[in-house]
């Protein structure tokens, strides 16, 4: 029994010797080749690979940045990916510069000379932002011009410039106005239509009331609250009727009220009328002003750019004190004043 356990001893102590040979010949013979390639493989090798391994790396690689064999894989891993991948980050940062550029319009010329032009020839070049301040009531505007001159530049209070009075002249403020210049501010908002298209929006207000009612039209705004038209009433020749005929919202007008001689409180610009036609005034119970709209002093259904009782509109200016004509014995459904 000792013999055959003493030789099955040196058995097994050559047949391990072997073996440690046969895997110090495989590994070595693996690692060159597999190194530069299969790291996929030799990851997996490696963590199970012992510290032999390690060593016969360390004497294989005269570099001896095998040395870590953890690190070698992983920084190659994270090396020909990110290789790859940054070259993909760099071109995909190209084209989406020529591409992204198109949309914010500045950084596209920049960037348009370069070899990616072709990836920018699907997008549609944009238009240049244009001033907004400097455009006609009216202008429909793009959400990339808003944000271009910022918000702020589109709700505006300013004194009366002597291009708007000589637009005033004459029309809303007559020979014989009595209200001085001085006491009247020039608005501009944003105003979105029933389809939700934004338009620049003007309004000549009392100096009293400029900035709330210009705060007034910003909220309106943000609520895509419906208004159609904001001209000064000025472009229909200081003609209300023509004003609310064509559903335009507007304020000062030098004038008195219809069938009276007292000065309305437009003629102050302390009161509003907002998308007149579809919100009529019904001095008495035959006429109807603007002509035609019979159909709209039927408070009792709805419709676009109907005001109603207690909508944003309603709530926003009665919130700021001013009086709703729609509450008169003889309404005037469009009329806000204060
Ligand atoms: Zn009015």
């Amino acid at each position: 029994m000792d013999e055959r356990q003493a030789s099955n001893r040196t058995c097994i102590a050559v047949a391990a010797l072997l073996c440690a040979l046969l895997i110090l010949v495989a590994t070595t013979a693996g690692c060159s080749p597999a190194g530069s390639g299969g790291q996929g493989g030799s990851a997996s090798a490696s963590a199970s690979g012992s510290a032999s391994a390690a060593a016969s790396n360390a004497s294989s690689h005269p570099g001896g940045i095998a040395s870590n064999p953890l690190s070698t894989p992983i920084e190659d891993k994270n090396a020909s990916p990110d290789a790859s991948s940054d070259a993909a980050a760099l071109s995909s940062a190209a084209s989406s510069a020529a591409g992204s550029g198109g949309k914010t319009g500045e950084g596209g010329a920049n960037s348009s000379g370069s070899s990616s032009s072709s990836a920018a020839v699907p997008e549609q070049a944009p238009a240049k932002p244009r001033d907004i301040r400097s455009l006609p009531a009216g202008e429909v505007v793009t959400a990339q011009e808003i944000e271009a001159f910022g918000e702020d530049a589109c709700f505006t209070v300013e004194e009366i410039d002597d291009a708007v009075f000589a637009r005033m002249q004459g029309n809303s403020y007559g020979a014989d106005c009595t209200v001085p210049r001085e006491e009247l501010r020039y608005i501009r908002v944003l105003h979105a239509d029933a389809e939700g298209a934004i338009h620049v929006g003007e309004l000549v207000m009392n100096v009293a009331l400029a900035q709330e009612v210009c705060e007034i039209f910003r909220e309106l705004y943000h609520a895509a609250y419906p208004i159609e038209k904001m001209h000064l009433v000025d472009d229909y020749g200081g003609d209300d009727n023509a004003s609310m005929a064509d559903n335009n919202t507007s304020s000062f007008n030098y004038r008195t009220v219809p069938g009276s001689s007292n000065l309305s409180k437009h003629a102050y610009g302390r009161a509003i009328d907002i998308n007149p036609y579809y919100n009529p005034y019904v001095p008495n119970p035959s006429t109807i002003m603007p002509d035609g709209t019979w159909q709209y002093a039927d408070r009792s259904w709805s419709w676009t750019y109907k005001i109603e009782e207690g909508d944003l509109c309603h709530r926003l200016f009665v919130e700021h004190g001013f009086t709703w004509g729609g509450y008169w014995g003889n309404p005037d459904y469009q009329h806000f004043a204060k």
